[in-house]
Order: structure tokens, then sequence, then C-alpha cells
């Protein structure tokens, strides 16, 4: 690994040069219906629409990019609940090394589809039962690969970072900005370009209702550990932060909230219906959040970052009709 050092904003701006013209620079939408809902002015940084649906090929592509010679020809080894694996396994095609996969067996059918199609070896596990962490490090130690974790490394830290920072840039500073938590990679990235970039606003982590370990570590001030939660935000099962991403986001964000499935089912419909874009649930976390909200954000200037759009279209339906 590069560096184990904590990454700083000068490694989102690094990181920035290093994946432009591989990854979308994506748009950032505003909705109408939205602003007059909010009597705000929203903005949305759509990861949806990134490479592979969803913002985490951004810290794939930063990581495997300063893998040195030896470590491209042995290749990369990933465990992930669906994007960080499609993310490692495109990044690794586009920069020509092999990537092995360690993903849980009821992960979305699109995703393993998806991973595979990139052209990764796809190992499965159970994610209630098994350590997924220990499995990649024991094919990473047996085979010569570099593991590349979904969050807690810095290079991947950085490397989320980058869509903040290309919303700053587009939107200006924000009053208050949503970005949504599993791990932290996005919200330690998202902090640190916030920091640099706009410094007064105010920063939420939003996370699963049925998970909330981040919001209980970041007010308690030491990591907490929960079981595996039950929801369809599958990208923020996670069950705990990260030795890299928890120090960030206790500095740099003001406050982590939640919101429940039946939330991010609305916000699925609203985007789908309103704004006429595919969000994957975990995508609607931040939308959720900021609507809780909607009274305290009035005449806010106010930036919701749409994580990803992995959703299996049947599993999609489904959800939009109960
Ligand atoms: C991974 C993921 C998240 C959570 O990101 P972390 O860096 O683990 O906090 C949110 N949304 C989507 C779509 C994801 O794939």
């Amino acid at each position: 690994m590069s560096t184990l050092q904590p990454p700083t904003y000068a490694d989102v701006a690094a990181a920035a040069d290093r994946i432009a013209g591989i990854a979308n620079r994506t748009p950032v939408l505003t909705s109408r219906t939205a602003n007059e809902l909010f009597g705000a002015e929203l903005y949305f940084k759509c990861e949806n629409l990134q490479r592979m649906g969803a913002f985490k090929f951004r810290g794939a592509c930063n990581a495997l990019a300063r893998f040195t010679p030896e470590q491209r020809r042995a290749g990369v080894v990933a465990f992930s609940s669906g994007n960080h694996a499609q993310a490692i396994a495109l990044a690794a095609k586009l920069l020509g090394m092999p990537a092995t996969i360690v993903m849980p067996q009821d992960a979305p059918a699109a995703k393993v589809a998806a991973t595979k199609g990139y052209g990764g070896n796809v190992v499965t596990y159970d994610r209630y039962t098994e350590d997924r962490e220990q499995i990649g490090r024991e094919l990473a130690e047996k085979h010569g690969l570099t593991l590349i974790p979904p969050y807690d490394h810095p290079d991947v830290i950085a490397g989320q970072g980058t869509a903040a920072k290309e919303l700053f840039e587009e939107a200006g500073p924000l009053d208050a900005f949503f970005v949504c938590l599993g791990g932290g990679g996005l919200l330690a990235g998202s902090a640190l370009a916030t920091r640099a970039l706009s410094p007064d606003t105010t920063l939420y982590g939003v996370e699963p209702e049925a998970g909330n370990d981040g919001q209980q570590s970041f007010r308690s001030g030491a990591i907490v550990h929960i079981d595996t939660p039950k929801t369809i935000a599958d990208g923020a099962q996670t069950q705990h932060l990260g030795q890299l991403t928890f120090p960030i986001i206790r500095r740099d964000v003001d406050d982590i909230l939640t919101a429940s499935d039946d939330e991010l089912v609305d916000c699925m419909r609203f985007f789908a219906e309103r704004m006429k874009i595919v969000v994957e649930p975990t995508g609607c976390l931040g939308f959720a959040a900021a609507r809780r909200m909607k009274d305290q954000l009035k005449g806010k200037k106010v930036g919701i970052l749409v994580s990803g759009g992995n959703v299996d279209l049947a599993a999609f339906a489904a959800y939009l009709a109960r």
C-alpha cells in the first residue's frame, strides 16, 4: 500500500488530476419541483451517472493508478457488497491488471453480473457468518495480490473526495451538504473537500436507521461495531467506520443523521418521477435526511450527494409498487 498516512485535501486534489479523463465528471442536477418543495436551492451531485454507476469508481481508479509495476502484475483483490467490486473490476480492466473480488452470496444479481462482466474473478461468502476482510487478506497473502478495501484506505478516501470537489467547483459554497454514509470513505473524502473549498458548510453524514453505528461512534467518540444491519440500502450495510475514516469524520463532519427504508423508497420514487433518474436505495440517504430537515433548510443552498444507481430493475419496480 502506497501510504497509510491520513489523507488531506492535497491528496484529493492529486486524485482529481490522476483520475481526470478516466472517471466521468458527473452532472450536478437541479429540480424546480425540489426547490419549490424545500423553498431552497438544491444541487444534486449525480454519481449514479458515474462509470459503473457509483462514486466508488473514483477511489478504485485513484488507488490502482498508484500501484507499482510489480503490484500491477500480480493484481488487486477486493471485498465488497457490490459497487466497490464493480469499481475495482472496471478500474483494473482499464489499467490492465487482474482483479479478484470477494462478494456476499446474496449480493444483488445485477452487481454480481456486472463485476463478472468487467472481467473480475468473483469469490463468494456468507455475509451473516463469514468475515470478508479475513478472506480478502488470506487471498492477498497466498497470491501476492494487493488488497484495496472499500473505504479504509488513504487513496480510496482521496478518490471519493473528488466528487464533492467537483460539486463545490460547480455550485460554489453551500450552506448544507448531505452525504451517504457506510464505512465513511465517501464522507471522509467529502469532508476534506468541504473544509478546503466551503469551510462554513454544515456537513451531514446519513446512514440507514437500521444500522446507526456511525451516529453512535460520532457521538461517543469511539468506533462502535454492530451486526450487519438489515436494510434495503445494501451499499451502507457496514458494521463499523474505519480507522482512517472515523478521525476525519469526527473532526470535519457536523452530525450524522439516519433515514428509514420507507423514506429511501419515497426518494427513489421522487428521483424517477420528477428528475428522471434511477437511484439505488443507498444513493437516496442524503436526500432522505434533507427532506426530514426541510424547514431548517429554507432559503439555503443545499448539496445532496447522490451516490449510486445500481439496482436490479425488478427490485426497483417492486420497491416503487409497495
Ligand atoms: C459504498 C456506497 C456508499 C457508502 O460509501 P462509504 O464510503 O462506505 O461510506 C454509499 N452509496 C453507494 C451507492 C455506495 O456504493
